[in-house]
């Protein structure tokens, strides 16, 4: 999960990293008594969206005193910035600052390792420049088991080109930047920039936090950082649920179990649409798991069902841990429980553990909606031409 700014702020503050004030607000008028709270000359009103480069597309202004932040405010909220709408703005203290740097901290997946990212050159793009002066971003490999203590502040600080009066200043923040990334269980913990005000002050203007999910069990604290009016409903759903469940743009509604067989039956299914009128693609990725019920099977019919623009529905299992006849049972409670609701073709390839008392279930309940195809090709093929169908029919 990633974490708006605001809350990469509140989580910062509570690990003792140096942030200023910031206060939520979701109307200009919220936005106007924010400011007055936080006072001073200068604020900053910041869309609070999650992607970067928010300043380029002025979703960061300048605002001296209330009057004006609320008109900022005005300004940002709605606003459009690469295709996320601005709900929220953050109202930020101004800062005096001298001097802008990069700091990251993330999972290295390739290398099996934590790394830290640092540059004297913050602010600006970080992948551009890491692409035209690699040589300004300095990457050191971080231990998961030592983290960043003051050897490796002053390793990832010298590397960057610090000065050591510099470096002095900054290494305390690292470490606990380092806490945040570890205590709260994050893969990403990104400060873009990190300034020196005026004052010589270090201080973390800008936060990005992705948390990892596998981890949310460790802190119930983290449900509530969740933004549900954002979430898909169906992926909402799909999670109270515990189903591995993506939502997509096509009309073909996708049942698996396990993720390698769902991930190609997405291709298989892309490819037998392809040539079809309306062209047919996957409608979401659902991965049943090894070791399903029938109930899960049920839960995951309803979701996919409940998406309109589903026009045929493929269930492709290959029985290994999970057995077929719980798969062909899960199917016909599925359509007993959803009744006339269920209006979509289903379309079920069957093998492996247990198939033949599947295909047994299948064929004794003989349900209107259901064909049963015995190869995925095949059955990939019939699920895109009745989506096919449906697109054209509608057209
Ligand atoms: P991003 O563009 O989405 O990464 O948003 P940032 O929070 O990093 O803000 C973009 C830029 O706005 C920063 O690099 C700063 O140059 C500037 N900025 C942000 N906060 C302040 C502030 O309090 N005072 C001043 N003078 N500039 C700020
Ligand atoms: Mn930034």
């Amino acid at each position: 999960m990633d974490l708006y700014e605001y809350q990469a702020r509140d989580m910062f503050e509570a690990h003792g990293v140096p942030v200023l004030k910031g206060v939520v607000a979701t109307t200009p008028e919220q936005a106007r008594e924010a400011a007055e709270t936080i006072g001073g000359p200068v604020v900053v009103v910041k869309a609070q969206v999650k992607t970067g480069g928010r300043g380029k597309a002025g979703g960061v202004k300048l605002a001296k005193g209330a009057d004006e932040a609320e008109q900022k405010a005005a300004e940002i909220l709605g606003m459009d910035i690469k295709g996320h709408e601005v709900r929220r703005v953050m109202i930020a203290q101004g800062a005096d600052i001298a001097e802008e740097y990069y700091f990251s901290l993330l999972l290295d997946r390739a290398n099996r390792n934590y790394l830290a990212m640092c540059s004297k050159e913050g602010g600006m793009d970080i992948e551009q420049l890491a692409v035209e002066r690699p040589e300004a971003l300095a990457r050191v490999a971080v231990d998961p088991l030592v983290g960043i203590d003051d050897d490796k502040a002053g390793e990832i600080l010298e590397t960057a080109g610090f000065s050591t009066r510099d470096a002095v200043k900054i290494a305390p923040v690292l470490k606990q930047l380092w806490e945040v990334y570890r205590d709260e269980d994050a893969t990403l913990v990104e400060v873009n920039p990190l300034v020196k005000t005026g004052e010589g002050r270090i201080i973390a203007l800008d936060g990005k936090v992705t948390l990892d999910d596998n981890a949310a069990f460790r802190h119930p604290d983290h449900e509530a950082l969740v933004d549900h009016a954002a979430t898909d409903p169906l992926e909402r759903k799909a999670q109270e649920r515990d189903l591995n469940y993506v939502k997509l743009d096509g009309s073909v509604g996708i049942i698996g179990n396990g993720a390698g067989l769902v991930m190609s039956t997405l291709d298989v299914v892309a490819g037998a649409g392809e040539d079809l009128p309306g062209s047919p693609k996957p409608a979401n990725f659902l991965d049943i798991g090894g070791g399903a019920n029938s109930k899960v099977m049920a839960d995951g019919l309803d979701i996919i069902l409940s998406d309109e623009q589903v026009e045929s529905v493929f269930v492709n299992v290959f029985g290994g841990i999970t057995a077929c006849n719980e798969v062909a049972n899960g199917i016909v409670e599925a359509l007993d429980q959803l009744g006339d609701r269920a209006t979509k073709p289903l379309v079920v390839r069957l093998d492996g553990n247990s198939v033949e008392v599947g295909r047994a279930i299948l064929a004794e309940y003989d349900h209107p909606l259901v064909t049963v195809v015995d190869t995925m090709d095949a059955a990939a093929r019939k699920a895109a031409e009745l989506a096919s169908a449906a697109i054209t029919e509608k057209n």
